[in-house]
């Protein structure tokens, strides 16, 4: 990799050159070095792209289950052999530690596992003897072509959350990576390559949003699967469903987290800390706003901003690392207008990660962890996603008070609870209006045999990512009703 290094498509088996005449570069937000150019692909290479996963499906559906399942296991070898190797491309294009690349690709592993599950997770069911003598039948069937488009902030993870499940149940696939973050997934695909996976069955298109309406228009692509920042996802949600395309879209994010008097200080402080500023807080599933109750407002503050001013910040490839920069200089900047704006709203700046001095890294794209206080509930800071390591700290009297102010909110991603008492939690878990649940969790983030289920404006569609929702997703139901007149005459 390095400046010269063009990346290219991959078509019905093939690497290709993109007929492009844009391409951006690639960039280590750390170091600013120019790591790749990749093409801003025109809309025909995506007809490409659909055409041959067309005519990969006709024998691809056919094979069985139990034969493509074959591709997925060399698929989970080759990505251990290549852990290392792929986690240093993540840290490199997108900034996060090497420890938080690994994490995120241990996940893309085991959906790659659950999908390896197919041959019983895809069955049907049936019934004899609906009426005398009729039996009925329920089977899955792939839908044919499928695309997935993703964001930025997990190049390794999100396209495993529907690309295996694609796959394994007999569809054929077109990729669009983030084209901030494009090389992962390159070096991934060169891996599916490696399984011997038949052409066509997955394919890479490198764009923006030309690629993304081309996908969205093309005739011949059934289903969509879009994680990103929610005006896009609901553009996506409502130009697929127009043009009557399954679509699952998941969008941005503001997650509440209540803290309770009677919660483990120092656990919760140390899981708040990973949360609001693991991978520099551009996780959709980021702890955003601390809302304390009681005597939680005066200990956690203290102890919040005490780890927010020791946190160790530089490049995620160097050791003892323990947050890296944010995607790029325009993220950075919209970060720091957003605390400024925190700040002209009334909030104090507890702890102010503005324009800090990095060693070896100054031109890099760096926020420090930031802690406002005393954020005010009607705000703009309290409703917006900022995507950064900022956290937003508001007091409330009562548990009450604070689920009623998370189920006024536009997101419904994930809402938090952390306390030692079981009431407080089952009452919490009934009432917060949000999909994903952590109690004493600080990233409720479900394992791949749970669907990712974000709520509200955070999701479109119904059937989420991983798990069972995948494979209802990634199917279609059949069903047979069968009469056999003669079925008890002597044979
Ligand atoms: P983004 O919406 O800018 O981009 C996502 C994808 O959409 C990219 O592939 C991009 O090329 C494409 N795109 C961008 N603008 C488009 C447009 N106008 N028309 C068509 N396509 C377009 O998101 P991002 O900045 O890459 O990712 C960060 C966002 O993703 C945050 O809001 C975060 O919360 C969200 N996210 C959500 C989840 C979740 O599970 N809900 C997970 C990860 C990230």
């Amino acid at each position: 990799m390095g400046a010269s290094t063009v990346l290219q498509n991959y078509i019905n088996g093939v690497w290709c050159a993109s007929t492009a005449t844009t391409y951006l570069d690639v960039t280590n937000p750390a170091t600013t070095e120019i790591l790749a150019a990749v093409p801003l692909s025109p809309a025909n290479e995506v007809d490409q792209a659909a055409q041959a996963a067309a005519a990969a499906f006709v024998t691809w559906r056919r094979t069985p289950a139990t034969d493509r399942i074959q591709y997925l296991f060399k698929l989970k070898v080759l990505l251990e052999e290549h852990l290392h190797d792929l986690a240093q491309t993540i840290t490199q294009e997108c900034g996060k530690t090497l420890a938080e690349s690994k994490g995120e690709l241990q996940r893309a592993i085991e959906n790659v596992e659950v999908a390896c599950g197919i041959p019983i997770l895809m069955q049907g069911y049936n019934s004899e003897d609906i009426a005398r003598g009729i039996d009925e039948t329920m089977i899955r069937q792939p839908l044919g072509v499928t695309a997935v488009i993703a964001p930025f902030n997990f190049p390794g993870m999100i396209p495993f959350w529907f690309i295996p499940y694609a796959i394994a149940c007999g569809n054929t696939t077109i990729l669009k990576p983030s084209e901030r973050v494009p090389l992962t997934m390159q070096k991934v695909v060169q891996l599916l390559e490696q399984t011997g996976l038949p052409k066509g069955v997955i394919n890479l298109v490198n764009g923006d949003k030309t690629v993304v309406d081309a996908i969205l228009d093309h005739p011949l692509i059934r289903a969509i699967s879009f994680v990103g920042s929610t005006p896009v996802a609901k553009y996506v949600y409502s130009r697929a469903a127009a043009n009557g395309k399954r679509a699952q879209c998941q969008g941005g994010a503001k997650n509440p987290v209540i803290i309770l008097p009677d919660a483990d200080l120092a656990m919760t402080t140390r899981i708040m800390a990973d949360s609001a500023f693991g991978c520099a807080g551009q996780r959709c599933l980021a702890a955003s706003i601390a809302l304390t109750i009681g005597e939680a407002r005066q200990t956690f503050t203290d102890a919040i901003a005490e780890v927010a001013h020791t946190r160790v910040v530089g490049y995620g490839l160097d050791d003892g690392v323990q947050m890296g920069p944010v995607i790029n200089a325009q993220s950075q900047a919209r970060i720091e207008g957003l605390i400024q704006k925190g700040a002209d709203e009334g909030a104090t700046v507890l702890v102010d990660g503005r324009q800090p001095k990095i060693p070896h890294y100054g031109a890099g794209s760096f926020v420090r962890p930031t802690v406002l206080q005393n954020v005010d509930p009607a705000g703009e800071i309290a409703r917006t996603e900022i995507f950064g390591p900022v956290l937003s700290l508001m007091h409330l009297e009562t548990m009450d008070e604070a689920i009623a102010l998370i189920n006024s909110g536009q997101y419904g991603n994930m809402a938090c609870l952390f306390t030692s008492s079981g009431a407080a939690a089952r009452k919490f878990r009934y009432e917060a209006e949000a999909g994903n649940i952590g109690i004493n969790i600080g990233v409720a983030a479900p394992m791949a045999f749970f669907p990712f289920s974000g709520w509200k404006d955070s999701f479109f569609g119904d059937l989420h990512g991983q798990g069972h929702q995948a494979i209802e997703f990634f199917t279609q139901t059949k069903v047979v009703v069968e009469r056999w007149q003669d079925w008890t005459r002597q044979f």
